[in-house]
């Protein structure tokens, strides 16, 4: 069971105030019959107070308490008033999921004000259903596990191989700051991974949103956040040069490689000098620039080894003329399949982050 109904009192304002104005009905969500005005920044939704308390064990207790003391209460066109510190558009959208679900919300850039409006309120009101619902659509575009993240990345990989993960999935700083807001640690290791392929100066200037040119609108990670990103981001790059060092560079030979004892001194080297042109390829970053990958180790480790099998350079592929024995390669295969769990059971470590289980 989440821990996220702690606070639930505390965020409720049912402020009861008789000298303000009356508010107005919001355009697109009234019902005729409803019995209760839910008032957000001079709006109202009228909807069923039954409803509601099935729903929210904190809205009923706000309704209750509204009962008990209707000396104070203010109606609107019949119905009680309770007052709410939510943006109408939140509120809005947060209404609309109770009655109709949210088999329409999608995950992408487009509908990410949407997903946080709701996982924002639905930790607030404590509604579990909708939390876990938006949660686990989100899980799929920042996932816990490699296989989920595999899945992701090749949705963000155009025909050609160009990667572009910002036309489709919401910017990382945005989920970083909505997972501290609502608690849930699980998608902070891939977003900070994600974001850790930004520069420094770009990680610390912050995000501003699409279509908006106000810098007030930027939005920033905090400084603790800040720091944690930075170091996680040291730390891949670390990783990635422990890798070439240790798995490419002077790597020895397989017991059953065919070359291993050929006289034939040019043919005796083949493997070793696949692997010597691999690494060089990786310190060039050289399919980082053609794919738009730079800084992105699980990329670049996974691509020593597909620029093997891809033989044309013009596709990422080795310019040599031979390549590594089948046993070599095999070998190679299993050192990259390892490093990259490793490196993904490390992200929580390296980028401080606290997740109950991490697969
Ligand atoms: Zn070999």
């Amino acid at each position: 069971m989440d821990d996220f109904c702690t606070n639930r009192h505390a965020e409720i304002a049912a402020k009861v105030e008789s000298v303000q104005p009356l508010p107005t009905r919001h355009p697109d969500l009234w019902f005729s019959d409803g019995n209760i005005a839910l008032v957000a920044s001079g709006f109202y939704f009228n909807v069923h107070s039954g409803f509601l308390c099935r729903h929210s064990a904190p809205l009923a207790e706000a309704i209750s308490a509204l009962e008990a003391d209707n000396k104070q209460a203010r109606f609107v066109e019949g119905s009680v008033m309770l007052e709410l510190d939510d943006k109408p558009k939140d509120l809005f959208r947060f209404i609309l999921a109770l009655y109709d679900g949210v088999s329409h919300v999608k995950f992408d850039h487009e509908d990410f004000e949407t997903v946080s409006a709701l996982l924002r309120l639905s930790t607030k009101y404590c509604v579990e259903h909708i939390r876990r619902d938006i949660l686990r659509g989100m899980s799929v575009i920042w996932p816990k596990t490699l296989g989920g993240w595999e899945f992701r990345e090749a949705e963000a990989t155009g025909p050609t191989g160009v990667y572009k993960p910002r036309a489709i999935y919401p910017h990382p700083i945005l989920v970083i700051i909505l997972a501290k807001q609502i608690n849930t640690p699980d998608l902070l290791p891939s977003a900070f991974y994600d974001l850790s392929r930004c520069s420094p100066s770009e990680i610390a200037t912050g995000y501003l949103p699409l279509g908006s040119s106000d810098r007030s609108d930027l939005q920033f990670l905090s400084d603790e956040d800040l720091m944690n990103a930075l170091r996680g981001r040291e730390h891949l790059s670390r990783f990635l040069s422990t890798f070439v060092v240790n798995e490419l560079e002077g790597r020895e030979l397989s017991l059953s490689c065919i070359h291993r004892n050929d006289p034939d001194p040019f043919r005796k080297r083949i493997c070793q000098a696949t692997f010597e042109a691999t690494t060089f390829e990786i310190l060039r970053d050289v399919n980082g620039v053609v794919f738009h990958r730079n800084t992105d180790p699980l990329f670049a480790i996974m691509d020593a080894d597909l620029m093997q099998t891809r033989g044309n350079p013009a596709n990422g592929g080795l310019s040599l003329s031979h390549r590594a024995c089948e046993a070599c390669r095999l070998e190679f295969t299993a050192a990259v399949d390892a490093a990259r769990e490793d490196l993904w059971q490390s992200l929580p470590m390296w980028f401080n982050v606290n997740v109950d289980s991490w697969l």
